[in-house]
């Protein structure tokens, strides 16, 4: 999802003046009205900030493939209309899923056998804002290795599409496995990877090839 960073009005992205801390929503031009300073607005932007609203909010009807599951009857409530199960009828409540803190965690138990390599290039592929979190082990700390990011941190409004983005990569995966579509082979653990993974999914390194 591509997002114009050098649009004008500068957008309500929280961005803040590297110069003076002079909030640049708003803004009509590149540069700061209070102390001067040019802006370059890609150099202030990060991963975690929010340039765009959330694709869903679970409030969508027919419901779209969110990887949830109807509690009375246990079938995929993809499809669903008007809150009510497709499959037994049961009505549902989306709010039940929705997560109560500001923000939420993407682990390997919400990912399944995603890496979570794979879905940081995916959430920054499609512009979902995120708080890397790295868990440092004694070896990291005493050994010099890189530490790899275990889990992000992403706002809990992101959740319903973060949902559904990692069904669609499941899905690739699946198809990729199957041969039905563009894929390459891992170099280092021979697995199938959909063609627009940049990280091999099985053993985390890059497509080298
Ligand atoms: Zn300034
Ligand atoms: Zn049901
Ligand atoms: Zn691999």
């Amino acid at each position: 999802m591509d997002v114009d960073l050098t649009q004008l009005p500068i957008p309500d992205w929280g961005l803040t003046c590297p110069g003076c801390g002079y909030l640049l929503r708003g803004l009509p031009t590149h540069r700061c009205p209070e102390c001067g300073e040019p802006i370059a607005v890609e150099e202030l932007v990060r991963c975690w900030t929010r340039l765009r609203a959330p694709r869903f909010t679970g409030h969508e009807s027919p419901l779209p493939d969110l990887g949830l599951r109807c509690p009375t009857c246990g079938e995929p409530l993809a499809g669903a209309v008007g809150s009510a199960c497709g499959h037994c009828g049961a009505g549902f409540q989306i709010e039940g899923w929705q997560p109560r803190g500001a923000w939420f965690i993407v682990d390997s138990e919400l990912c399944g056998r995603l890496p979570i390599p794979g879905v940081q290039a995916l959430l920054a592929g499609e512009g979902v804002p995120y708080f890397p979190m790295t868990e440092m082990t004694v070896g990291d700390i005493y050994g010099g290795r890189s530490m790899m990011v275990a889990r992000l941190r992403v706002p809990s409004e992101f959740y319903f599409e973060v949902r559904w983005l990692l069904e669609n990569a499941r899905r690739d995966v699946e198809a990729a496995r199957a041969g039905e579509q563009k894929q390459w082979r891992c170099a280092h653990c021979g697995e199938v990877n959909p063609g627009h993974f940049e990280v091999c999914w099985n053993c985390e390194r890059a497509n080298d090839a």
